[in-house]
């Protein structure tokens, strides 16, 4: 079997019948020929319900995870929506505290009406997981590394509570893609990613995936619900996806070694209060981190000292960094995370959230060097 590295670079290899191609063809056909008795001689039947482009994604995808079955969404929030849709009514979730802010609207808002319960609580405290578990917890809802405070979580020890209640365990892995961390391996049910961010990695396309350790119920509940609730990815956002792909290991790599950079410069900085990212061995769980994951990624956030006021500031002044939201590009993105997430938002009011581009870090610093240094 190929290492990790290979099998992301020759991504959608190999050469396609039609000419020898080496890149991936785009098949943006919406319907397949059938027999007249509608058999599918050809495997696909209408572009909603599986497609060519669609499938090698997935592929590429599942083996990279180490996953029996991936699916492509069109969004990461659809890829979500889906994995929780596919629980039975009355199912109990158990929703990591420092998750994504869109999950944890997406919980208070539409749970109630999807027949869903949910606790959320602090996945780095495994005995308040086990004390939040119910009868009826049906899934264990983790992000790792976790926005905004880059928390980080035991996904082994996770798994071993969720299977031991009968849950599963769902890790929503945007911030670490496979060349960096395989929640699959540690014990994980599910991986979730947002595609849009480092498996695409250029800004310029949207997808999710969910990633599952076995081809089971849960995997055909949410084929089931994308195929009549209509949420398939594009071919040509598949395609954009799989391009990505084949930069996946070389752009983490630059990522990572550029965030230490950055996450190094701001730990030394007195304006600085706090710097979260778990390759600082002032993480708090920086030893877990350490043990499952291959690199600590590009995304970090860090304290201005002087709250609010001081981090508007210092985000208005930088120049490299662009005040814009997402992450996993190749541009540098800064972001002051409580004005995004509005007035409900338990970020704290100087935290600025980093995604580390592919920029020079010599260049990167001096740019932070200036903003905090003030006007
Ligand atoms: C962006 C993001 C999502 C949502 O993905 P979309 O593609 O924007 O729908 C989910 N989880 C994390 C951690 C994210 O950063």
């Amino acid at each position: 079997m190929p290492r990790l590295e290979t099998l992301a670079a020759r991504a959608g290899g190999p050469p396609a019948p039609a000419g020898g191609a080496l890149a991936p063809p785009l098949q943006l056909a919406t319907t397949f020929e059938h027999t007249p008795d509608g058999r599918l001689p050809h495997g696909f039947l209408y572009q909603r319900y599986d497609n060519p482009t669609q499938l090698e994604t997935e592929q590429v995808l599942a083996a990279l995870e180490g996953a029996r079955r991936a699916l492509l969404f069109p969004t990461g929030m659809a890829a979500g929506a889906t994995a929780l849709q596919a629980l039975p009514p009355g199912s109990h979730v158990l929703l990591c505290d420092d998750s994504y802010f869109s999950f944890r609207t997406l919980a208070a808002e539409q749970f109630p009406r999807w027949g869903l319960e949910c606790s959320i609580v602090d996945f780095t405290d495994l005995d308040a997981v086990r004390a939040a578990l119910r009868p009826n917890t049906a899934l264990l809802w983790a992000e790792t590394p976790s926005t905004p405070r880059l928390k980080v979580c035991d996904i082994a020890a996770l798994a071993a509570i969720a299977h031991g209640a009968g849950a599963r365990l769902l890790v929503d892995g945007t911030f670490a893609p496979p060349v960096i961390q395989q929640p699959l391996a540690l014990g994980a049910d599910i991986v979730l990613h947002s595609a849009t961010k480092y498996l695409g990695g250029h800004g310029d396309v949207m997808g999710g995936v969910l990633c599952f350790a076995e081809d089971g119920g849960h995997a055909a509940a949410c084929h089931r619900l994308r195929l009549l609730g209509g949420a398939t990815a594009s071919p040509f956002a598949a395609w954009m996806v799989l391009r990505g792909v084949r930069t996946l290991a070389a752009r983490m790599d630059w990522h990572c070694r550029n965030a230490r950079r950055v996450a190094e410069f701001l730990a030394a900085h007195p304006k600085v209060a706090a710097v979260h990212y778990p390759g600082l061995p002032s993480h708090p769980q920086h030893a877990l981190a350490a043990a499952q994951m291959r690199g600590f990624g590009g995304m970090l956030s860090f304290e201005v000292a002087g709250g609010r006021e001081a981090a508007l500031a210092v985000a208005a002044r930088l120049r490299l960094f662009t005040n814009a939201t997402s992450l996993g590009s190749t541009e540098s993105l800064v972001e002051h995370r409580a004005s995004i997430e509005g007035p409900g938002s338990p970020t704290p009011g100087g935290l600025l959230r980093l995604s580390v581009g592919l920029e020079h870090a010599d260049d990167l610093v001096a740019d932070l060097e200036q903003a905090l240094a003030g006007g």
